[in-house]
């Protein structure tokens, strides 16, 4: 059984960056959101962003850690070029808070430390990777942007036990506004290990479909040395979304000397317990509580509420808009958690990605509820619609679909299809009840499911009498 823990950094939703008043945004034209402290001049000084702090707090709380009430930051060196003072303030000796648990199915999960630090430059490694690149250029806009780090305890064993996890986590802190699905980026180190060897580290893997992939080839890679005899080294690696494999960039066993030293430049800062109790008297309400609403308000199942709450920051509160203006909550939940989240893993997107208008999605349900397109015709229709995003009539009215509702017409395509599957016709006839559902399949198939599949069993059976 495999051991796995992350160390995740999430980019805080904060209006400015962690030590100066440049915007919190690392997009734009390279280097042209940046001062003197965020370049690191000599001279220069921070001062704290005290929303920043907030943000953190209200981060351990959800993930019920203790808070420090009084800290510092600290200076960790190291020279690279993503750092133009070759150190990162950050927090070592005291974090902001420790010693705290997330649960996921059940199953809790403990966090060893939360604590805030400055997101070092972004470097693009120009013609090849991080080790065959001709050079690399650094934006510094991203410089400074404030940054909280999340470590666990090697809990997870399972990817899919890191990737719930990480859902999870994404929709808290969506919930209480530190966080941005759409804007803030997030990755993780992920160490890795199983019980025949040492552990790996996968650095910066900053989605949720590449840190399950990285996760499960660093396994079978891993049991695949231990199968043949070889050792596994305790390396660092990086993961390449392109190949889907993990390749070494460290071998070397020693612990980097990071030589921290308290940052002379800033003040300790101490928070009251009573600013704290208030900070948690603030929160909204959190996802596990919105899950037990949603099951008693709309009388949605479990599996129902669970995917809605916890598997995209942006699902359940597009599932209560739709719900104010369309009242079969079953069948919205359904074609939500369903089809069209099956639609959007086929294509490798994310709900938030898609995101699309109430006044759209409920207009899908409409087009079937007033039979203008057949349940079968919308299962086929919803990849078109998440894949464009279009109005789901006007995709309809584009193809040329609907629903046949001429009796001549359903009577001609079934004799038809009853013609051309004499094998299938017979094997009903000798018994096999099965083969109706092939027969209904070509109905669906001829007709571009513009008939409804029930129709189409009447009527097949109605002609083999
Ligand atoms: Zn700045
Ligand atoms: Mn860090």
């Amino acid at each position: 059984m495999a051991r796995i823990g992350l160390e995740i950094h999430v980019q805080l939703n904060t209006e400015s960056k962690l030590f100066c008043g440049c915007r919190n945004e690392s997009g734009g034209e390279p280097n042209t959101n940046v001062c003197p402290t965020c370049l690191g001049m000599p001279g220069s000084k921070p001062r704290i962003n005290g929303k920043a702090i907030r943000m953190g707090y209200l981060v351990s709380m959800i993930l019920n850690a203790e808070p420090e009430t009084r800290m510092f930051f600290s200076r960790k060196s190291y020279f690279y070029p993503d750092m133009s003072k070759n150190f990162q303030i950050t927090q070592y000796e005291i974090p902001l808070a420790r010693n705290g648990y997330f649960e996921i199915s059940g199953k809790k999960i403990r966090i060893t430390r939360v604590h805030l630090e400055e997101d070092p430059a972004r470097l693009v490694h120009v013609g090849g990777g991080i080790t065959s690149a001709d050079y690399v250029l650094a934006d510094y806009n991203r410089s400074g942007v404030p940054l909280c780090e999340i470590v666990t305890e090697p809990d997870f064993k399972s990817a899919d036990e890191v990737v719930g996890f990480m859902r999870k986590l994404l929709t808290y802190l969506q919930r209480i506004k530190v966080f941005d699905v759409k804007k803030c980026n997030w990755r993780a180190d992920v160490n890795v290990s199983i019980p025949e060897g040492n552990r790996s580290e996968i650095k910066n893997v900053g989605s949720i479909k590449d840190i399950e992939k990285s996760i499960r080839f660093e396994i079978m890679r891993q049991e695949h040395l231990v199968k043949f005899g070889k050792e596994v080294k305790r390396e660092t690696r990086a993961y390449d979304s392109e190949t889907g494999k993990t390749r070494v960039t460290r071998t070397k066993e020693e612990e980097i000397d990071y030589g921290y030293v308290f940052e002379p430049d800033l003040t300790s800062f101490s928070t009251s317990r009573e600013h704290l109790d208030e900070l948690k008297e603030s929160l909204p309400e959190l996802p596990d509580e919105m899950f037990k609403r949603l099951k008693e308000e709309y009388g949605l199942n479990s599996e129902q509420a669970s995917i809605l709450v916890y598997s995209d920051p942006y699902l359940a509160f597009f599932f209560e808009e739709c719900a104010k203006e369309y009242d079969d909550y079953e069948k919205l939940a359904n074609w939500l958690v369903v089809e069209t989240l099956g639609a959007l893993s086929k294509i490798g997107k994310e709900f938030y990605e898609f995101d699309p208008s109430v006044k759209s999605f409920v207009q899908f349900l409409e087009l079937m509820d007033e039979g203008r397109m057949t349940a079968r015709l919308g299962q086929e229709l919803v990849h078109d619609y998440v894949k464009t995003g279009e109005e789901p009539k006007k995709l309809l009215d584009e193809k040329g679909l609907g629903v046949i509702k001429d009796e001549a017409e359903i009577k001609k395509v079934v004799k038809d299809v009853l013609s051309e599957n004499e094998k299938a016709v017979r094997d009903y006839e000798g018994g096999e009840e099965k083969a109706i559902h092939y027969l209904v399949g070509k109905v669906m198939e001829k007709t571009q499911a513009q008939v409804d599949p029930k129709t189409a069993k009447e009527k097949i059976l109605e002609l083999l009498g």
